[in-house]
């Protein structure tokens, strides 16, 4: 806050505006990154009708909030594990991440696909968007080891395990039985290929097995990448204090979801900034500021008052700026962290 009333002495302007200005010029000075939006479904199969609120994602929304990156996934629910439904889940995988693709290259003046950190930070000099590609479900993997690479091939840079159902691969969070009691042995064989081609391991929705076998099973830290805080709101999809020391051992990441879902009991119209910040806190009072970041979950059941689309996100530096969060930290929060993880998982690929 120091920062801030030094730079209205200097300016003479009212707080509001000087905030404002703050706000402006953390943004200039870092990169932000959103680590997780369901916006591919609706792109690729727009007659699919939504069920939970769209919109909230665009390359022009991202300029408004001055958002430079983001992580859009390629998502799915999980159907049966079957040779047929394996081949569907490929299909509907690959479908989207060519509609992304297609959508970065139909809207290229604003933005474009970025496969590393470097690109991230290329198009940002450029004042363009940096669509970075994950994919939700490795459902889509099947039970062929040889898709990693296919996946890695169509720019694809991180993957979550598992959406609300086991798959071959592992258990999930919300599912009420254990197939494999964590991570199959598919599911090692997986992380290892991660691992060799450089792709960040995302536990989100993983079940507490999973996840805590997934962070020792990576050479690399692994990234929750839209989570909560389980002592925050008891839902298994949240993080365990364990689960998040322990991602944090491991250099990994904790980014928190924009959602009522993660954050709140209350009703959705009483869910907004201060729910946000007291997860966020949580972590960095827990494992410390290089272990957290902001993961939307918009157009996937993301959304809160004050913070409703992804052209509202300077809301969130703001928010920080006023809790008394250095720029130096907010940097590491927005996107810091997340580049360097992105940059450890690619230094220790072996190539393909
Ligand atoms: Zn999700």
């Amino acid at each position: 806050m120091k920062v801030l009333f030094l730079l209205c002495l200097l300016t003479q302007v009212p707080v509001t505006d000087s905030l404002d200005l703050l706000v402006e010029r953390v943004h200039d000075s870092m990169i932000s990154i959103d680590t997780h939006n369901d916006f591919s479904m609706q792109l690729a199969f727009p007659e699919q009708r939504a069920t939970v609120t769209k919109g909230q994602v665009s390359f022009e929304l991202m300029k408004t909030g001055r958002l430079d990156a983001a992580f859009f996934a390629a998502y799915q629910g999980q159907g049966p594990c079957t040779g047929e439904d394996h081949g569907r889940a490929k299909y509907l995988a690959d479908s989207m991440l060519m509609a992304l693709h297609r959508y970065a290259r139909e809207h290229r003046q604003l933005g474009a696909v970025a496969y590393s950190a470097a690109d991230v930070r290329t198009l940002k000099k450029q004042g363009k968007a940096s669509l970075l590609l994950s994919i939700e479900n490795a459902y889509c993997l099947g039970r062929d080891i040889s898709l990693v690479e296919h996946y890695y091939r169509m720019g694809v840079r991180m993957i979550c395990l598992t959406h609300n159902g086991n798959n071959c691969v592992a258990d999930a969070a919300m599912d009420s039985l254990e197939t494999h009691g964590g991570l199959s042995p598919f599911g090692y064989q997986v992380i290892q290929e991660m691992n060799r081609l450089g792709m960040i391991v995302d536990v989100s929705h993983a079940s507490r097995k999973t996840c805590l076998q997934a962070v020792q099973a990576s050479k690399t830290p692994v990234m929750a990448s839209h989570s909560g805080v389980y002592n925050l709101k008891k839902i298994p999809r949240n993080l365990t204090d364990e689960e998040i020391i322990a991602i944090a051992s491991r250099g990994g990441l904790i980014q928190i979801s924009i959602g009522r879902y993660f954050l709140s009991n209350l009703p959705k119209a009483e869910v907004g900034m201060e729910h946000l910040l007291e997860h966020i806190n949580y972590v960095v009072d827990l494992v410390g500021i290089d272990h957290v970041g902001i993961g939307s979950d918009f157009d996937g059941g993301g959304g809160i008052v004050g913070v409703e689309d992804m052209g509202k996100m300077k809301a969130i530096t703001r928010a920080l700026l006023e809790q008394g969060y250095t720029e130096g930290e907010i940097g590491k929060l927005w996107g810091g962290n997340v580049l360097r993880v992105m940059e450890e998982v690619a230094r220790n690929a072996d190539g393909f």
